[in-house]
């Protein structure tokens, strides 16, 4: 991405906020945040992932629904690991 101000692709880089990249324009100095490369998904597809996940469909058909590996799904839905039991425990009482 070019600096927003005036369009100059010579930037410097000024460390990451907030996970996002910051830049410092060279040409006129502006400073400017662009978001990292796009690996990470929205957490509307995670928390989709969680429910299908307390539905009882498994990782890689999770995956296949979502066009994600199921390695991220796995990654997501152990990552809501303690939420999850928890609202699993509530269901089963
Ligand atoms: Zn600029």
């Amino acid at each position: 991405m070019n600096c927003p101000k005036c369009k100059s692709a010579h930037k410097i880089k000024r460390g990451i906020l907030n996970r996002k990249q910051r830049y410092c324009c060279k040409s006129c100095g502006y400073h400017y945040t662009v978001m990292r490369k796009k690996t990470a998904k929205p957490d509307a597809m995670k928390k989709q992932a969680l429910h299908l996940y307390l539905e009882g469909l498994g990782f890689r058909a999770i995956g296949r629904m979502l066009g994600v590996s199921h390695v991220s799904v796995y990654r997501w839905i152990k990552k809501f690991g303690e939420t999850l039991d928890s609202v699993k425990s509530n269901g089963n009482r």
